[in-house]
């Protein structure tokens, strides 16, 4: 274990010879009282680069000047303009290039997925989510069985957590797959899940459910940015995710979709758009659909100019950190806010997110003791200070300190700002 310690001169100190530490000023920090505030919701809402703003002027005056022939002309045409987030986007997630589009938004992207990998039969039907997973998933999956004529009271199965804070262990995930393998078509897990913080096996859940003969999909919502993924090497069939969260590409920003490279031709079902036609022949309008091979051929629409350009902006910045660096930091950083609540707030806060740094990624998920209404009253008082994380019924705080603009210094506001309330009542 390093030698934290719970001083200002040493977090100053950590953050002074911290590699990352110039990335911080690339983002415009939400001000609280005249001074920064410590925002650790990047798991929420990443913060805004601040190079977005000219990179959305620059589309509109695109528009403003050249119209239509934005499509051809500018410094980054329109009409490839997914293609130029690309590379980034594809070495942020661990895949090739032609594995990953930016597109749609996760919810959209996770039903198109499984128009093509959900394709129940009487014998095959069922889809493994885990229990209390996040609602739009949830909602997703239930929706696609009915769709498909099943009954979600018997397709839809349900991996209870097994370990005392609610997270999952590898065991409950083979047992689950011993046995209602048969019968499941596809299992859906996240990447890191929302609520505890808990970061899954990506490779080790595919490898098993395969050989159980399942489809594998993961939500990569809080795991995108966060984690470095090797999803081309986990053998994943597909994967989905916001922007919006670790990436920094604005609210609503535009989602992410893996499809992996051995399914790139397959002839799968799927809902069409022109986009995802053949490139080279999208224009003689034809009435066949003939899909561009890899994940580009589940587009449906052109592109969303204004909403790519904060994405592209963003994924540079991380281009430029590098996954490795960050998860460095990550680990450090994220070790430090727990060592920190372990031994200033022992008695007062518990951290539910494993303890294991492999089994998490940036946020640790906290619970007060003595129960919801201590635990609103402590969050509303780290609000009205400038602290700002989340709140997740019914009694977690989450705290994410990220790599990109977080330093060793707001970890110890957090641990100062929830001891002076402490000691006040
Ligand atoms: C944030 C999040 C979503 C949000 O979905 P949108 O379609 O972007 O609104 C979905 N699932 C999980 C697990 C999330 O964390």
């Amino acid at each position: 274990m390093p030698d934290y310690q719970a001083t200002a001169d040493w977090a100053s100190t950590q953050d002074a010879a911290d590699p990352l530490r110039a990335f911080r000023d690339e983002f415009l920090i939400p001000p609280h009282e005249g001074h920064d505030s410590v925002y650790f919701c990047g798991n929420s809402l990443g913060l805004q680069p601040r190079a977005v703003r000219e990179a959305v002027n620059a589309e509109l005056d695109y528009w403003g000047e050249l119209g239509v022939e934005g499509h051809f002309k500018g410094r980054l045409p329109w009409m490839d303009y997914h293609e130029f987030v690309r590379d980034d986007l594809a070495a942020v997630v661990g895949a090739q290039p032609s594995e990953v589009v930016a597109m749609n938004t996760l919810g959209v992207n996770l039903h198109l997925m499984m128009v093509s990998f959900y394709q129940p039969t009487p014998e095959r039907h069922a889809i493994l989510i885990e229990a209390g997973a996040f609602p739009t998933d949830r909602y997703a999956v239930e929706s696609q069985i009915r769709y498909h004529g099943f009954s979600p009271a018997l397709s839809l199965i349900e991996l209870q957590s097994d370990e005392p804070n609610g997270t999952t262990s590898p065991t409950a995930i083979e047992r689950a797959l011993a046995e209602h393998g048969d019968r499941i078509a596809l299992v859906m897990l996240p990447g890191v899940q929302y609520r505890t913080g808990q970061a899954f096996d990506l490779k080790a859940i595919t490898t098993l459910a395969h050989q159980h003969g399942c489809k594998v999909g993961f939500d990569l919502a809080h795991a995108v940015g966060n984690l470095p993924l090797q999803l081309h090497d986990s053998g994943a069939d597909f994967a989905i995710w916001c922007s919006y969260k670790y990436l920094n590409s604005g609210p609503g920003a535009v989602g992410g979709a893996f499809v992996h490279e051995r399914h790139a031709s397959a002839h799968l079902p799927r809902f069409a758009g022109w986009w995802g036609h053949d490139k080279s022949t999208r224009f003689q309008m034809g009435p066949e659909f003939v899909p561009t091979t890899g994940a580009d051929g589940w587009q449906l629409s052109n592109p969303p100019i204004l909403a790519l350009a904060p994405l592209r902006v963003s994924l540079q910045i991380f281009r430029r950190a590098g996954m490795r660096a960050l998860r460095e930091k990550s680990l450090q950083l994220t070790g430090y806010l727990e060592w920190l609540v372990q031994t200033q707030l022992a008695g007062v806060l518990e951290v539910v997110t494993p303890n294991d740094p492999q089994r998490r990624g940036s946020q640790l998920s906290i619970r007060v003791t003595g129960g919801r209404e201590r635990g609103r009253a402590l969050f509303e008082y780290l609000m009205d200070h400038g602290i700002i994380g989340d709140w997740r019924e019914p009694d977690v705080i989450r705290i994410s300190p990220t790599p990109l603009y977080n330093r060793f210094t707001d970890c110890l506001a957090f641990t100062e700002a929830a001891r002076t309330w402490s000691r006040s009542g």
